[in-house]
């Protein structure tokens, strides 16, 4: 499969049926899975047989479309967690513990913000948060003896900033760790990490990859290309023997391709259990199925609306990495040469009153804390996911009271713009 386009990946990769088999994935919806002998069993639970025992652990129908996602991101294995922040926690948790240092683009998803500043904190892993366009000399600044990851967003939800993937593999990789980057906006059609350097990428499939706001769910993927054992001190859980797993050095018996995902799989979902279920497997997958299509559409509608907005009297400015006037075009035109996403956030001149007023009297588009699903949907941040902040908190988090986030979804985009021209007739 690792021959064809990433158009006919989407739809094709990752399950091949046999003959007489489903064509569509089959929901393999069971907690276990039967053996005619112990003996059998006990091969799976030593790692030594390639099997199924448990769904906690692995299921097929996850397995299908796990390796359809490390075929579109050009990596060596994947799996699917339960959601995108078990997804990013994972990433990191598999190589850091309590001592450890993560170095971190300040511009990123506030649930992972949360997560590396308080919750990963709260179990002695430090983080250090640099500006995604910091220079080369304050980005090596950050690190310490303990440094363990390198993390970032390629599109940052919500500040729509764009990561300079090389600039910050590069640094990762002088220091001797990963660099870990979520690329939930703009999935691998639109940008694929791993063929910037990076070395583990992460999705909350909640987003575009399922598209249509119908499950929840995540996926990390390994590209199989960081060498663990020639940084051993650095990664004793990758390269000294796992007790829980008699003895196993995973960098030693999965190597490069196998090793992050197996220790991933083997120890954190054995333990910690975040899980997608295999219903939510099969509604990815049909996401999946017209990424490619959904993706271009998406974008399309997100240009169009930024153009418009950016043209309005009435709006002071708009982010959105497709337009010429964006701090962040040259690197979109690098790294996002298709278009980056079709989320698109804007301030109003009228401050938190434009807002309401605008929130009030839009008809088509949804007002939502969700983004990146077919549905066109709208959030005013300082009256919904900020609203314990006041005027000055809202301006110093760069989320000042009148900012408008618009996720376009894949309606025809005149009517997009008309019902953005009604709200804003209003005010
Ligand atoms: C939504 C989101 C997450 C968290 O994903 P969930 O599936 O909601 O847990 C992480 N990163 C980014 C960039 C996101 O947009």
């Amino acid at each position: 499969m690792n021959d064809y386009r990433i158009d006919t990946k989407c739809v094709q990769a990752g399950y091949r049926p046999g003959n007489g088999e489903p064509r569509q994935i089959p929901i393999i919806q069971s907690t276990t899975f039967k053996y005619d002998t112990s003996e059998d069993m006990g091969k799976l639970f030593d790692l030594e047989a390639e099997g199924y025992f448990y769904s906690r652990l692995q299921n097929p129908t996850n397995d299908y479309v796990a390796a359809k996602i490390a075929a579109l991101e050009g990596g060596s294995a994947a799996m699917l967690t339960s959601s995108g922040q078990a997804a990013n926690f994972f990433a990191l948790f598999n190589i850091c513990e309590c001592g450890s240092h993560i170095v971190s683009s300040s511009s990123i998803y506030g649930g992972t913000f949360n997560l590396l500043s308080v919750t990963m904190a709260k179990m002695g892993i430090q983080v250090t948060f640099v500006s995604p366009d910091c220079t080369e000399q304050e980005l090596d600044a950050a690190f310490q003896e303990n440094t363990r990851a390198v993390f970032g967003e390629t599109i940052a939800n919500p500040a729509l900033t764009v990561l300079d993937i090389e600039k910050f593999a590069q640094a990762a990789h002088r220091h001797g760790v990963p660099l870990i980057v979520d690329n939930t906006f703009p999935t691998p059609v639109n940008c694929r990490p791993i063929e910037w350097g990076a070395d583990i990428v992460t999705h909350s499939t909640t987003k575009y990859m399922d598209g249509h706001g119908a499950a929840v769910g995540g996926a990390v993927v390994d590209s199989g290309r960081f060498d663990w054992m020639a940084h051993k001190e650095k990664f004793p859980g990758l390269c000294t023997p796992d007790e829980s797993y008699h003895g196993i050095i995973y960098a030693e018996k999965f190597g490069m391709g196998g090793a992050f995902i197996t220790k991933c799989t083997s120890q954190l979902m054995r333990d910690l259990g975040c899980v997608q279920s295999p219903q939510s497997a099969f509604l990815l997958n049909l996401g999946l199925e017209s990424l490619h299509v959904r993706m271009a559409r998406h974008v399309e509608n997100g240009q169009a609306v930024a153009e418009f907005l950016q043209s309005h009297p009435k709006v002071a400015y708009v982010n959105y990495s497709g337009l010429p006037e964006s701090p962040y075009y040259e690197r979109a035109k690098k790294y996002l040469p298709q278009g980056g996403c079709g989320v698109v956030s804007f301030e109003l001149k009228g401050g938190r009153a434009a807002a309401e007023v605008f929130m009030e009297h839009l008809k088509l588009a949804a007002i939502e804390t969700h983004v990146a699903d077919a549905r066109t949907c709208c959030l005013n941040p300082a009256t919904s996911t900020h609203r314990q902040m006041n005027e000055e908190q809202l301006a110093a988090a760069g989320v000042p009271a009148g900012l408008v986030r618009t996720s376009c979804g894949l309606e025809d985009k005149a009517d997009l713009i008309a019902d953005l021209a009604q709200a804003l007739e209003a005010i």
